[in-house]
């Protein structure tokens, strides 16, 4: 995600450490799904109203891992409302009773599980779907929920609308961190990722655009289906199926990436320019990082001035007005940190946002502007009351705090500092050591500090438990 920019003197932030709700057995218990044994039918029991994070103690659930999400949706833009039906197909990690996916708000019609009718409640943002057969650990089962309503964003901790979020020509869709359960039920932590297929329909003259590629689309009787294929595993908070009066265009790379562009007509004259860029920014970035880690690519430009961010949808970032070069190099570094490379807990959100910050950082760098070195010695000349210093950006503290400018810059300037102590090419070899070792994974911010040892052969720890965990001011080695 990249915030507007915003004027120092809005950077501040209390320090607060009161949504750590979950103790770290709490945690692990969660993850293990309350290591039921496999056994008979007796055994079973209820899968976990939430993955364990510490920041968002609902999102995502526990004792099942999805594997695939069959999306058909229907949206009618006039009056606001969606037809929606999922069929997930998922694999049981214990002997599953009952099991919770995330949804908040709209209407349930019905749900089954392996085509039998399932007995389901609601609870807060947890639909909770008791079987007839319980699912045995280790097997898939398939779980198709219909559904309909108007959906409303949901609003995250630090105030911004987060999901399904109308516009005046369709609606923009970012979920980071809780949104997808606005539009579809799931399990809504970055833990789990799945491909996705999108099946769309819009009133005709609308475009629904979501993740990776079109496989076709078609019109009849005033509607117009758009028909979405994401191959490779992604968490539900980068999925997206974005509706509005776009300008499209294809075009393939000369490495082979199927880029689609949708952009709001009131934005294309001055986002032109820059999604021209899209390609050489890739083609840079992947002699940086490694291998551009998707088949596809693009960009959706929406005209939502009410929402005021963008958000690297996996394969197709979704900026809500015309972004600039700054805000295009971070999204598409967010495919490789923080969608390839994927969060274990939102606690490490720095692993996302420190290194696409770093990455604009660099680019500036290569590309006639300032040098990251220029750029880290602006922001360090801040006096230590300044709010960059009023958390450490690998421990937030709660979850209105995990897009603040300590997570961004602090978190890039860790980064700068393991290069200075290193070097550059031990720094770069770094990076795409990172991408490559956790591609289409998850990685967490003690894996990266050992990889960091041991790429480099030097003891960065401190040096990097300074940047990442030390309350105040760092000094400076
Ligand atoms: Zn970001």
């Amino acid at each position: 995600m990249r915030p507007p920019r915003r004027s120092a003197a809005r950077r501040t932030t209390v320090l607060s450490r009161e949504a750590v709700l979950l103790t770290v057995p709490a945690v692990l218990a969660a993850l293990l799904g309350a290591a039921a044994p496999a056994g008979s039918a007796g055994t079973a029991k209820p899968g976990a109203p939430g993955a364990g994070d510490a920041y968002f103690p609902l999102s995502g659930n526990g004792g099942y891992d999805v594997n695939h999400y069959d999306l058909t949706l229907r949206y009618d833009v006039a009056s606001r409302h969606l037809d929606g039906k999922a069929v997930l197909t998922a694999r049981a990690t214990q002997d599953l009773s009952r099991f919770d996916l995330d949804l908040k708000g709209l209407s349930v019609t019905g749900v089954t599980v392996d085509g039998s009718a399932a007995r389901f409640t609601r609870d807060g943002q947890e639909l909770v779907v008791t079987p007839r057969h319980a699912p045995r650990k280790g097997r898939d089962f398939r779980v198709t929920v219909t559904y309909r309503g108007t959906p409303k964003p949901v609003t995250d901790p630090d105030g911004s609308p987060d999901g399904w979020i109308p516009t005046d020509d369709g609606a923009f869709v970012a979920n980071q961190p809780q949104g997808a359960m606005t539009w579809f039920p799931s399990n809504s932590h970055p833990t789990d990722k799945a491909t996705y297929d999108f099946t769309v329909t819009v009133p005709k003259g609308y475009t629904a655009v979501a993740n990776g590629v079109l496989r076709g689309q078609s019109t009849a009787h005033g509607l117009t289906t758009f028909r979405w294929h994401a191959a490779d595993p992604m968490a539900a908070y980068l999925a997206t199926a974005t509706v509005g009066t776009f300008q499209t265009e294809s075009f393939t790379t000369r490495d082979g990436v199927k880029v689609y562009n949708a952009v709001d007509a009131r934005e294309a004259k001055k986002a032109a320019p820059v999604l021209k860029k899209l390609p050489s920014v890739l083609e840079w970035e992947s002699k940086l990082f490694g291998p551009y880690p998707f088949r596809a690519a693009g960009s959706i430009v929406d005209h939502a001035p009410s929402v005021g961010y963008a958000l690297e949808t996996q394969t197709r970032p979704v900026y809500s007005s015309a972004p600039d070069m700054d805000t295009l190099v971070h999204e598409s570094a967010h495919q490789w940190f923080g969608d390839s490379v994927s969060l274990t807990s939102w606690k490490d959100i720095w692993l996302n946002e420190g290194f696409a910050s770093y990455a604009e950082w660099l680019y500036n760098e290569q590309h006639g502007g300032d040098s990251a070195q220029k750029t880290f010695d602006a922001l360090y000349a801040r006096p230590a009351k300044d709010g960059l210093w009023a958390y450490p950006p690998g421990d937030p503290g709660s979850g209105k705090n995990i897009f603040g400018d300590p997570v961004y810059e602090r978190g890039a300037m860790a980064l700068h500092e393991l290069r200075r102590a290193v070097g550059d090419k031990t720094f770069l070899r770094i990076l795409r050591a990172w991408a490559d070792a956790h591609r289409a994974g998850h990685g967490t911010t003690a894996q990266f500090t050992r990889l960091a040892q041991r790429e480099s052969g030097k003891d960065v720890g401190p040096l990097l438990h300074t940047w990442l965990y030390a309350k105040g001011k760092p000094a400076r080695a």
